[in-house]
């Protein structure tokens, strides 16, 4: 009937047959609960795997809210001293000067954001990509 040693299961109390007569001892649950708990490892272990991901990227978004609150003291101490060499300037100069210099900042602000998006982006991919072989690879370990 069985070419196995029938063991019981420390997990659930059931007879089972081991595949074959070379047993190592470290065999103690029947298929079933094996299959259970390694199921389960790697469920918790892959929902931990999410939660960091999900922190860092939490902990990123953060940070762009942090320089987005940044940007109207960084535009006042450019005007302020844009102001401190206004003087001996004509109105039309000045107008001009603080158009060209909002422009000007305008401008690195903008860069500056793309910049951190795109690094953001980047590793975001690779983090989704990392996760989805995760995923793969633990799919294909479950049909084992
Ligand atoms: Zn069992």
């Amino acid at each position: 009937m069985s070419k196995g040693i029938i063991k019981d299961c420390r997990v659930c109390g059931k007879q089972f047959s081991t595949n074959s007569m070379k047993v190592s001892a470290d065999i103690y649950s029947c298929p079933d609960c094996w299959g259970k708990n390694k199921q389960s490892a790697l469920t918790k272990n892959l929902t931990e795997k999410m939660n960091r991901a999900v922190m860092s990227i939490e902990t990123r978004l953060d940070k762009v809210e942090e320089a987005n609150r940044m940007i109207p003291m960084i535009v006042n101490a450019e005007l302020s001293n844009s102001m401190l060499s206004l003087n001996g300037l004509s109105g039309v100069d000045i107008k001009e000067l603080i158009t060209t210099e909002l422009a000007e900042v305008k401008k690195e602000l903008v860069e500056h954001q793309l910049d951190s998006i795109k690094i953001f982006q980047k590793k975001l991919q690779k983090q989704v990509i990392t996760l989805n072989n995760k995923i793969i690879k633990i799919m294909q370990e479950m049909k084992e």
